[in-house]
């Protein structure tokens, strides 16, 4: 099927006429032949020799324009303020102005691309058709126990970014907290953090763990190969059953409740700490994800029970 463009334009939803004198004056001078008086002009060679067949009604449409010929598009569509329609799956629209977006039909509205008059070129067509590339399919991330979706909790995130430990760019960075001395310039990815690199080579560590809560090698696993997250405060990672528990998100009060022992275990923090009940709860129907104050939700690797730690001034 051939592609072809399309320059109509739009008021309230509805095509309306072009000016059909402007149309013919504006292409008449690409055309390679003589366009006999009151006839349409059905054919544009541009510049660079690309040509295509053009169908004059109540807008313009070209049948697969070359790249010469874009700029003929952009002229016309500079001069009458139409609208170029591609009529691909997207239904990709192009505009001179952000006003004109809501005279588009509504199915048009939402992918409509704003170029503006100056900045209406062949080239800006070519950009805005030009099939994007697929997205980068990136490789799985290790494991993380302490913290199984670091993902979701926004520690890791896609980027095409050199890792300042390993050197290579591994389609993901760390974005949480890095602790030690020396430390290189620039984020280090998950795979350095996972296996350990990050530590040994640069004495990064990324989590506080009081060490006598749990055994060494959890304690180790922790601070040097697991992803950690950005606190208000720092307090030492949460362990039960004799073991660190698995980091699952910031949390606040509507994403806490399905959790009550993790709501009972930070009552509990704040009871110890001689808070009185009415501003423990005030606090607790405070808490927000993304924003002071937030909770951070926990649950035990071994009994499954959910704990929670929150920053308080
Ligand atoms: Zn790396
Ligand atoms: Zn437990």
């Amino acid at each position: 099927m051939g592609f072809g463009l399309y320059v109509y334009k739009f008021r309230h939803g509805d095509v309306v006429p072009m000016d059909e004198a402007l149309v013919r004056e504006l292409l008449e001078p690409y055309a390679p032949y003589d366009v006999p008086d009151g006839e349409r002009v059905e054919w544009v060679r541009a510049a660079d020799g690309s040509e295509a067949d053009v169908c004059i009604d109540h807008g313009v449409s070209f049948d697969r324009p070359g790249r010469g010929v874009l700029d003929i598009i952009a002229e016309l569509t500079r001069r009458t303020g139409a609208a170029v329609l591609l009529m691909n799956k997207h239904q990709t629209t192009i505009v001179t102005r952000e006003s004109d977006r809501k005279h588009l039909p509504e199915e048009l509205q939402e992918n409509a691309v704003v170029v503006p008059p100056p900045a209406m070129t062949g080239q800006a067509i070519e950009l805005v058709i030009r099939p994007q590339p697929e997205p980068r399919s990136r490789p799985v991330l290790p494991p993380f126990p302490y913290h199984p979706d670091p993902i979701g909790s926004g520690s890791v995130i896609a980027a095409d970014e050199r890792c300042a430990c390993c050197g290579h760019d591994q389609g993901w960075i760390y974005t949480g907290p890095v602790y030690g001395q020396d430390l290189p310039d620039g984020r280090v990815c998950p795979y350095c953090i996972a296996f350990g690199t990050a530590a040994k080579r640069h004495g990064m560590f990324f989590n506080e763990v009081c060490a006598d809560q749990v055994p060494d090698e959890a304690a180790t696993k922790i601070s040097e190969r697991t992803p950690g997250f950005s606190t208000w405060q720092d307090w030492g990672w949460p362990t039960h059953c004799d073991d660190g528990t698995a980091f699952l998100g910031a949390v606040g009060a509507e994403e806490m409740a399905p959790y009550p022992d993790a709501v009972d275990h930070l009552r509990q923090q704040f009871t110890e700490g001689n808070r009185e009940p009415g501003w423990i709860d005030d606090f607790l129907h405070s808490l927000h994800k993304d924003d002071q104050p937030t909770a951070y939700l926990f649950r035990c690797r071994t009994c499954g029970t959910h704990l929670a730690r929150a920053d308080f001034s």
